[in-house]
């Protein structure tokens, strides 16, 4: 299995990025992310305005993918996300939706045990793990990895978890995969401005399928009992609009239904959610139940 190290990191997505390592069809890897900040923040009296922004949102990576060539669709199955034991929280005047009433920076260590982060002395949650921030080269120009584009990028999907099957179209040859921007808990919306920001080692699986007849334009997550479309625009709405109508194309491909029938079916049993809405790109998800397709124990795409 090919081991990647949080020191080899990228802060944008794109075609002059050199691979840090090849993986063929079918191949594992390790890879060690750094939390969002690079590191820069090591306790509460680091203030994130004394963070040198030019080091944020790193992704591990990229990894080359053998074989793989534009059209094909990628798949990265999520096999296992171990964060580490400190988390973090900001906020931050002007950012997020409570900028305006945060009058000063501060941070919060989280500390993290036994499979629990604890907020404060009295309130700890389940650990779960997350991916914000996974894609592809967009081939045609670079992203900075704080953004979320057709190639993915900064989505924080919480659905992009253990477990997960995450699809992308390939636009470079060997796809380019990176990852980072882990959490150790995000609530849908990301209000303040982050999840609990954490370091973390990722076991990903690399796949390939070639030039498939359909390749959705952006990313696809398919999990045991759910599949599910991310899209982002520049408000909620219209990342809202995108990834719906991203789900009936590609419900109409799995069914064949017409639009109106498969229009219905996601208004019954679609449930539209939001990802994150403090980004200049806003992102959000449609979920859909794996049983209203024709074969739902078969992978979505094979
Ligand atoms: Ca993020
Ligand atoms: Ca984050």
């Amino acid at each position: 299995m090919v081991k990647i190290n949080r020191d080899s990191i990228i802060y944008q997505f794109g075609p002059e990025n050199i691979p840090v390592a090849k993986i063929g069809p079918g191949g594992t890897a390790l890879l060690e992310t750094d939390d969002c900040f690079t590191s820069q923040i090591q306790s509460e009296k680091d203030l994130v305005t004394e963070v040198d922004f030019s080091r944020v949102n790193p992704a591990t990576g990229p990894l080359e993918v053998e074989g793989a060539n534009p059209g094909d669709l990628l798949i990265v199955d999520i096999l296992d996300i171990q964060v580490g034991s400190t988390g973090f929280m900001v906020a931050i005047p002007q950012e997020g939706v409570f900028g305006e009433m945060i009058k000063e920076p501060s941070t919060k260590v989280i500390p993290v045990s036994k499979g629990k982060f604890h907020f404060n002395s009295s309130l700890f949650f389940p650990v779960q793990p997350m991916i914000g921030v996974i894609g592809v080269s967009p081939g045609d120009r670079s992203m900075p990895c704080g953004e979320a584009g057709d190639h993915g990028g900064n989505m924080d999907a919480k659905v992009i978890t253990k477990g997960a099957r995450v699809y992308f179209k390939v636009r470079q040859k060997g796809a380019m995969v990176a990852l980072g921007d882990a959490h150790a808990g995000m609530g849908d919306g990301e209000a303040v401005i982050c999840g609990v920001e954490i370091t973390s080692t990722v076991k990903i699986r690399l796949d390939i399928i070639a030039a498939p007849d359909f390749v959705p334009e952006r990313p696809v997550v398919e999990l045991d009992d759910r599949f599910i479309t991310i899209a982002h625009g520049p408000t909620l709405d219209d990342a809202a609009r995108s990834a719906l109508e991203d789900m009936l194309d590609l419900l109409r491909y799995k069914t064949s239904m017409p639009v109106n029938e498969a229009g219905m079916l996601i208004s019954a049993v679609g449930d539209l959610r939001v990802c994150q809405i403090v980004d200049p790109q806003k992102t959000a998800r449609v979920e859909m139940p794996k049983r209203v397709l024709p074969d739902p124990a078969k992978p979505l795409f094979f």
